[in-house]
């Protein structure tokens, strides 16, 4: 496939250091900032001195988890009456997901649940939303280059987009020497989601030459680098190489789409408070077999298999390796870095029929190499049980 359109951040700001370069470029937009950070504040503490120390009038918002619909639309309000002139999203998946909700609704008429797709009334997003400065401290979501934030809608035991080209961030900084201190738990299964968001847009049925060339390299630094970064955190290659992947698979993810792992991850983050990049994890070997499993039973030879081949010689590095020694290395990663199972975060086997009839309806799943039946889905959730 040969025409596509492709879209990320304005201006993508990569290694070590360059974080330092985030209060000047915040306050190119004005002096009144918000900072979105994480759970501890601590973590931030540098940055908003930095701020302070350029004149800026900085607002701090700490994000204890997921956000939900309220925290998002109290952040927006709160921008909106404090007159903020640049939003700075500094942590993980949670914290970045946050400042992009608030940035787009602070500059949008009406709440969060206006603009949700699938339980909201998914309006299109029309303004541009404030200037955003994306900061990841974890490599995982990419989140600093997709156009969606995803939010929980707790009465509804939901999790849905905020969706919109509008909504990808101004600036993405990515400096590798900020997940240094990730603990080896968070480092796995973060990077594990990297790897997820790399193998399912490069087997999508969406993927272009783009998507194709950032996924083939971002699984290769992953292949070589994942097991490094989790026992030497302050290995700079490894740290390095797992940023990358996740950059790269955020921008792939965004211009190709995921897949039936992400599909089935969504309804599950919604019902259990369980870690997106825990469950993608877990499901990811089991969902790549019954795909290959799936390709291999179609009538016709499918060119996804030829991928999943490729995948296999990505991740082992052995030229004559095919589709299920990818797999067997997945299942092995997973194994080895202790990714919880989905009993583990209090899924039982009464869920999996309502979990596999959400996955159904996703967005993901529309760009799964294969179609995978209800019975399919199941089987891949009993699998990872
Ligand atoms: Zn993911």
């Amino acid at each position: 496939m040969a025409s596509f359109e492709f879209a990320t951040a304005n201006r993508i700001i990569f290694g070590d250091g360059c974080a330092e370069s985030v209060p000047e470029l915040a306050t190119s937009y004005g002096r009144r900032v918000l900072v979105v950070a994480g759970r501890d504040p601590g973590r931030a503490e540098w940055l908003v001195e930095a701020l302070q120390a350029r004149g800026a009038d900085v607002v701090l918002l700490c994000v204890g988890g997921e956000p939900d619909v309220a925290l998002v639309d109290g952040g927006a309000a709160l921008a909106r009456r404090r007159a903020i002139d640049a939003v700075v999203g500094i942590g993980g998946g949670s914290a970045l997901d946050a400042a992009k909700a608030i940035a787009a609704l602070a500059t949008n008429e009406g709440g969060a649940i206006d603009y949700l797709e699938v339980v909201g009334t998914g309006q299109p997003i029309t303004m541009a939303p404030l200037p955003l400065i994306a900061v990841p401290t974890t490599a995982g979501t990419g989140s600093e280059v997709t156009r969606n934030a995803v939010l929980t809608v707790p009465d509804r035991r939901v999790k849905a987009s905020l969706r919109s080209p509008l909504m990808l961030p101004r600036v993405a900084v990515v400096d590798p020497l900020l997940t240094h201190d990730l603990p080896p738990s968070i480092t796995a299964s973060t990077g594990l989601d990297a790897l997820t968001q790399l193998i399912e847009p490069f087997m999508s049925a969406r993927a272009n030459p783009m998507t194709d060339a950032l996924c083939r390299d971002g699984i290769s630094r992953v292949a070589r680098s994942l097991r490094r970064a989790c026992e030497h955190g302050h290995d700079t290659e490894a740290r390095t190489d797992m940023s990358l992947a996740s950059l790269f698979g955020g921008i792939a993810l965004a211009n190709a789409g995921l897949g039936a792992v992400h599909g089935l991850a969504a309804p599950i983050g919604g019902m259990f408070n369980a870690p997106h990049g825990a469950v993608c994890a877990a499901l990811l070997p089991h969902v790549m077999a019954a795909n290959v499993r799936a390709l291999r039973a179609g009538a016709a030879e499918s060119p996804a298999l030829n991928r999943a081949a490729a995948v296999g010689r990505l991740l082992t590095g052995r030229a004559d390796a095919g589709a299920d020694e990818g797999i067997a290395w997945v299942g092995e990663a997973v194994a080895r870095l202790r990714i919880p199972r989905l009993s583990d975060v209090g899924v039982t086997s009464g869920d999996l029929p309502a979990i596999a009839e959400q996955a159904r309806q996703s967005s993901s799943m529309k760009s799964n190499p294969a179609a995978l039946a209800p019975e399919d889905l199941i089987a891949i959730l009993n699998a990872a049980l």
